[in-house]
């Protein structure tokens, strides 16, 4: 392996350690404790793991939680309601819907019913529609993680090639957006692009956020290129794995994340900064 690793892990307890001291100095001078509901429905096991890694991170950062575990049988109607409180009540600074939800519930109208001043998952189309007219406000946590790591591995990303693979709304997308303000060239692949491999030669920069167990080859990375994987897959036997084969990926990468310690960290940390933001811009809104 030649590749040096992008260890979201350690970063992650970087910024949690420094959100901490943060809050503390808050807490010293009277401003609220930043506050994140977190919305839990039914038990589908991997949302329920997720859920407790981010109530784990509130914990170490000093963020108060709230913790709401709905029943799977929740109507829209009550999930609605329950968002509306929230957004109303000026001790919560962020608002989280752990998705996927069940299917008597449209995600869309719920991820726009929070308000967007406490949508801390940067998922609100008034968010994404910021970035997308570089006024970035709540970003994304997954892609604006991204940003965090390949700021470890690049000093200035301005007229590099990077290459997306998957156009999700939560990811792909706007980590499309993320690249373009930082003045890369991007191009966004997903599941009707033709020759797939050929675009992937050409990226300095590639994120592969598609969620099939090592979709993108070795083979098919440029030569001292930055592979960040944002896939989790869960194998047969039970391990996890990327979207990107690491070994043969990492004898041509510069740099390259670990799944797992890679990606998924980082989404938790930018949560808890994303969080922070709310309280702050809570506080001017109260000045
Ligand atoms: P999604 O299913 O919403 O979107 C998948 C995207 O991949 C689509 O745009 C689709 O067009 C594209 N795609 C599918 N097959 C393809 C192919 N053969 N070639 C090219 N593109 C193809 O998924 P998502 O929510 O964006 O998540 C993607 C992966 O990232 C999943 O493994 C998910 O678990 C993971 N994820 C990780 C984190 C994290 O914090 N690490 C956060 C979010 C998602």
């Amino acid at each position: 392996m030649s590749a040096q690793l992008l260890d979201g892990k350690s970063l992650s307890e970087k910024i949690i350690t420094n959100i901490q001291t943060q809050v503390t100095g808050r807490e010293a001078s009277g401003l609220a404790t930043p506050a994140l509901a977190v919305i839990l429905v039914g038990n589908d096991p991997a949302s329920g793991i997720y859920v407790r890694n981010k109530r784990n991170a509130c914990i170490k950062a000093g963020v108060r939680s709230i913790s709401y575990d709905l029943p799977a049988s929740t109507s829209q109607a009550e999930l609605l309601a329950l968002i509306d409180e929230l957004n109303s009540d000026v001790d919560v600074h962020g608002i989280l819907v752990q998705m996927p939800l069940p299917p008597q519930i449209d995600s869309e109208t719920v991820i726009e019913r929070i308000h967007p001043d406490k949508d801390v998952d940067g998922f609100h189309p008034y968010n994404i529609g910021r970035l997308a007219v570089r006024m970035p406000t709540l970003r994304s946590c997954t892609p604006y993680g991204v940003m965090r790591l390949l700021a470890m591995a690049h000093d200035d990303l301005k007229g590099l090639n990077a290459v997306v693979v998957g156009s999700s709304n939560h990811v792909g997308r706007p980590m499309g957006l993320e690249l373009l303000l930082a003045g890369c060239t991007v191009t966004t692949c997903h599941r009707f692009t033709k020759n797939l491999a050929e675009f992937v030669s050409q990226a300095d920069i590639l994120v592969v956020a598609v969620g099939r167990p090592e979709l993108v080859k070795g083979a098919w990375i440029k030569q001292g290129a930055t592979v960040i994987d944002v896939g989790i897959n869960r194998l047969e036997d039970g391990r996890l794995c990327g979207d990107v084969e690491f070994m043969p990926a990492s004898e041509r990468a510069a740099w390259i994340t670990p799944v797992p310690g890679g990606v998924g960290p980082m989404t938790v940390a930018m949560l808890l900064e994303n969080t922070l933001q709310a309280a702050k811009a809570a506080d001017a809104r109260l000045a």
